[in-house]
């Protein structure tokens, strides 16, 4: 069973009057099947954590650990953290120019299998995910997240989930953006995938909206770099009812 350990995780990011620690001790582990909701502040760090996790080179990472079933993850490169298993749905997806969605998939799925899927079965693969997530055919032939809408680009996050199967998928404000019938779709593709039993999965959120749709085993409030309380999805209905006041202000209540 594969289980993400993160302990004592420290990071620092380079800016203009030096390096800035923004992540002071994040403690938490995730097991395969489990879906763990991270909720916070803007600039607490959430997707800073996510950027950590996939590799990212601005995050420097200054103490602590990362390992997924006892590899140590912050020795990969971010493509060994692919192979390893890591997906990472960014909160910013950025343009891939000149490679189409078809082709990027396929490149993908070959890097994480080892192996070129067998290109009928791929083509139909594909096509079926693509038709559950009520996305237009065409769309694969366009160039990866140029001139998408928000929506697009979500859909096309949640296509790579079901379609590269990770072990653990950090998925960063997946919900920001979505009309309500979007949020649908893509919710029952997250839960599509969690229904496997096989991804463990980091649902980062600023609203709790989106949990209505995904229901977490387990919440977290992030606050200030770290985890500041963990409880289970009736956090989620305090924080609806309470905000992050109380954490911002003075850490986590008593
Ligand atoms: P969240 O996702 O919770 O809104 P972020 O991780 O984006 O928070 O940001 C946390 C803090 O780190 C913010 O104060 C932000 O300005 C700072 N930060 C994050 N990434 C960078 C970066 N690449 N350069 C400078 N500051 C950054
Ligand atoms: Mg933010
Ligand atoms: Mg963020």
């Amino acid at each position: 069973m594969a289980t993400l350990e993160i302990n004592d995780l420290h990071v620092s990011v380079e800016t203009e009057s030096g390096p800035s620690e923004i992540l002071r001790g994040v403690d938490l582990t995730v097991k395969q099947g489990e879906t763990h909701a991270i909720m916070g502040p803007n600039g607490s760090g959430k997707s800073t954590l996510a950027y950590s996790l996939a590799g990212h080179p601005k995050y420097t990472v200054t103490g602590g650990s990362v390992r997924l079933d006892g590899e140590d993850v912050l020795e990969m490169s971010v493509d060994e953290r692919a192979r390893a298993g890591v997906f990472l749905a960014m909160q910013y997806p950025v343009e891939v120019p000149g490679v189409s969605v078809s082709n990027f998939l396929r490149t993908a799925a070959t890097a994480i299998r080892g192996e070129a899927p067998k290109l009928r079965l791929w083509v139909k693969e594909v096509r079926e995910a693509m038709e559950r997530l009520k996305i237009d055919p065409a769309f694969a032939e366009r160039n990866v997240n140029e001139g998408f809408s928000g929506g697009e680009k979500k859909r096309h996050e949640i296509l790579q989930l079901e379609l590269l199967r990770p072990r653990v998928a950090i998925l960063d404000e997946t919900d920001s953006g979505l009309d309500v019938d979007a949020l649908r779709i893509v919710s029952e593709g997250v839960n599509r995938v969690r229904e496997t039993g096989e991804v463990g999965t980091l649902l980062i959120t600023h609203y709790t909206r989106i949990l209505r749709y995904i229901q977490p085993d387990h919440v977290h409030v992030f606050a200030q770099g770290r985890i500041a309380e963990s409880g289970g999805p009736e956090l989620a209905d305090k924080l609806e009812a309470e905000g992050y006041e109380a954490y911002v202000k003075g850490g986590a209540p008593a």
